[in-house]
């Protein structure tokens, strides 16, 4: 079982595309099913029309799914989650803990703040809303992409830290849905944005934690604009919307968006494809990476 994994948060665009059809050739590569899961959890985010548009884009350029659920509605299964682990409560606000981080002797080459663990001991304040952490065990978890054969180490307190499972406004992290529902749905390949390379470890640590398989991940690179940035709802990318409303063939659409892949087997594909003939290359793509997906 392999999944698309979609945050509602606004139109898809070429890039969300690219990726949306490498996670289903992967899938149907595989014989397997494929999910469509709308990750709608931050609801200050989510914006109503986007799961509508979403599932017309897809269906237009032809990629399939055999599931479909939205975050919102699986509430229970992250409430029965985040009780099967050691959690603490924590009051600290973001200024608290940067200003907590700067003060210990803490390792300055992290981008993002690594909490240091201000609340474990019972610190957090009883008058302020909670967020609830892992206490995350002192491990050093590492994973390997089965598409490029990186690996990864991160220890969870130096790189890591007690993430957060609950928000203090009651929002159940991306972290932790992902992996409780991934599980739950018998999700073996994850193929995804390369953005979310680095929250691959702590996403293995809380498998374990919780008993888990861990499945096979692949991570792709994410389309970028002429200057090499990324591509971004926010930024003004292209739509997949407007390209269908505006009478595009989705065949042509499929034939760019293969073209724009990095890999040597995509760059010769005729003007015009459908999701299935890209298939073949797909194959010859895994049957080339360095660990043989199972
Ligand atoms: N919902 C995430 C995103 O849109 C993807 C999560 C995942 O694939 O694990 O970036
Ligand atoms: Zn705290």
């Amino acid at each position: 079982m392999g999944r698309f994994a979609p945050s509602p948060t606004g139109a898809m665009h070429l890039g969300n595309a690219r990726t949306a059809l490498l996670a289903w050739l992967h899938s149907r590569a595989l014989g397997g099913r494929h999910l469509l899961r709308f990750e709608d959890l931050d609801v200050g985010r989510v914006r109503p029309w986007a799961y509508d548009v979403t599932r017309r884009d897809l269906e237009w350029l032809g990629l399939d799914w055999d599931q479909e659920y939205i975050q919102k509605e699986r509430q229970g299964l992250y409430v029965r989650a985040v009780s099967r682990l050691p959690t603490y409560p924590c009051t600290c606000t973001r200024k608290e803990v940067l200003a907590a981080v700067q003060a210990s002797a803490g390792a300055p080459h992290h981008a993002e703040a690594v909490y240091p663990g201000t609340c474990r001991a019972g610190q957090a304040d009883p008058a302020r809303p909670a967020a609830t952490r892992w206490a995350a065990p002192a491990e050093t978890v590492c994973v390997t992409d089965t598409l490029t054969g990186e690996t990864l180490c991160q220890s969870l307190p130096a790189d890591v830290g007690d993430f957060v499972l609950r928000r203090n406004d009651g929002v159940y992290a991306y972290h932790l849905a992902v992996v409780v529902d991934d599980a739950e749905s018998g999700v073996t390949d994850v193929l995804r944005g390369a953005d979310l390379w680095t929250a691959t470890p702590r996403q293995v640590a809380l498998q374990r934690a919780l008993g888990v398989p861990t499945p096979c991940y692949l991570h792709v690179p994410l389309m970028t604009d002429y200057r090499g940035e990324r591509l971004a709802k926010r930024g003004g990318a292209p739509p997949v919307q407007a390209l269908r409303e505006g009478g595009q063939a989705p065949e042509r659409v499929l034939s760019a968006l293969a073209r724009s892949l990095p890999w040597p087997e995509f760059q010769a594909v005729p003007d015009e494809v459908r999701a299935p003939d890209l298939l073949p290359l797909w194959r010859a793509l895994l049957d080339r990476a360095p660990v043989r997906p199972t």
